[in-house]
């Protein structure tokens, strides 16, 4: 088999010092590269707009305008932003020029007399780097669209999956409401199974579709979280007065965020520590606390069954329950939780003492509009 011919890098090497840009012209071409050359700033951006060069040399001082300003016009440009700059200047420069060359986005910055091995091994250095950074974002889109595949599909699956859940619903409830008590009583118990399957199966795919969603889109708008508090105590209402709950809080924040998806999140933490509660009534205490400017830790407390710390981080997993027993649910409520923490920059986890209670901590990062 014939090696892959070698890649052939083109480096502009920009310096108005004849001499000077003929020695490193040759140096470059010895190692290998393809080098083409400019004298000014006005035909080194000429260049670099029309060969397309991976790494530019360039002089800081030049006749037409500074090197520094070459650079930020490179940088600048849409097309040409991802072009490798090394500057090279004189000894004499001051390390604020040097910090100012980095800071409009030279690469790296070399003085001179630069020693031809540390020019090389630079230039090397700087392709390898960028070639890693090209590399990460190929990987980072591919994974974004596998991302975007998989939310789709789930959405779709469980949406399709509904009409024909629906059929069977329909015509076995049909079946257990008109013929109960007239095939026996184990065929009564086979429709009664039937029934409690598809309003199970119809939960499961319920929450599958919710949890699609909740990555697909986002709306960003001020949320006082006070507010989504007391719509959250609404809709729980029967459930609290059932278990007798007292439910307490700290001021809340208002932030910029998804309004829906943070009725979820409280939603599901507060309706777990109801569910989960211990033979005592419930009390959840919700705190906040300003962390920086944008940023704020919530956290709600119960006095629950609590759970084993070792099963902290798989709760968030999707369908993961512990207790499959005594209390119902899909175990989608802390994974829609985790997904809309992590929509809004922040992360969630548990803290917990078996038979004393739970406490669920999130971040929240208010979103720029
Ligand atoms: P579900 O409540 O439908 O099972 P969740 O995703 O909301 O699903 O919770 C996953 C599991 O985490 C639950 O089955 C339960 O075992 C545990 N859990 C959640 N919240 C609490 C809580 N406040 N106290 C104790 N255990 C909890």
């Amino acid at each position: 088999m014939k090696d892959a011919a070698p890649v052939v890098f083109v480096v502009l090497n920009v310096d108005d010092f004849e001499p000077g840009r003929y020695a490193r012209t040759r140096l470059l071409q010895t190692a290998g590269y393809h080098v083409h050359e400019a004298a000014t700033g006005a035909d080194a951006l000429k260049a670099v707009a029309a060969v397309r060069p991976s790494v530019v040399i360039l002089d800081v001082n030049l006749p037409d305008m500074s090197g520094l300003e070459v650079c930020r016009r490179i940088k600048q440009d849409e097309q040409l932003g991802s072009t490798l700059v090394l500057q090279t200047s004189a000894s004499a420069i001051a390390p604020i020029d040097l910090a100012l060359g980095l800071q409009i986005g030279a690469d790296a910055y070399l003085t001179e007399p630069v020693d031809p091995q540390v020019l090389l091994g630079t230039i090397a250095a700087l392709l390898r780097i960028s070639a890693a950074e090209r590399q990460l974002q190929q990987t980072n889109e591919e994974l974004r669209r596998s991302n975007e595949d998989l939310a789709r599909f789930a959405y779709i699956a469980s949406h399709d999956l509904q009409e024909p859940l629906r059929t069977i619903t329909t015509y076995s409830q049909l079946l257990a409401r008109r013929y109960r008590g007239q095939y026996g009583e184990e065929a009564d118990q086979f429709v009664r199974f039937i029934v409690e399957g598809t309003s199970r199966m119809s939960e499961l795919i319920r929450d599958l579709l919710l949890y699609s969603q909740v990555g697909a889109k986002r709306e960003f708008q001020p949320v006082d979280l006070q507010d989504v508090l007391a719509r959250t105590v609404t809709s729980l209402n029967a459930a609290i007065e059932d278990s007798r709950a007292e439910i307490t809080n700290e001021p809340l924040p208002v932030l910029t965020a998804d309004r829906d998806q943070m009725d979820h999140l409280f939603q599901n933490l507060i309706s777990n520590a109801i569910k989960y509660r211990s033979s005592e009534a419930p009390r959840i205490h919700i705190s906040s606390s300003a962390q920086g400017r944008d940023t704020w830790q919530l956290s709600v407390r119960d006095n629950g069954i609590g759970f084993p710390l070792r099963y902290a981080d798989q709760i968030f997993e999707a369908f993961r329950r512990l207790d499959r027993t005594t209390t119902t649910g899909t175990g989608v409520g802390l994974a829609i939780a985790k997904r809309v923490v992590e929509n809004h920059g922040g992360r969630i986890w548990a803290d917990s003492v078996p038979g004393e209670g739970s406490t669920f901590h999130f971040t929240l990062v208010s979103q720029r509009l």
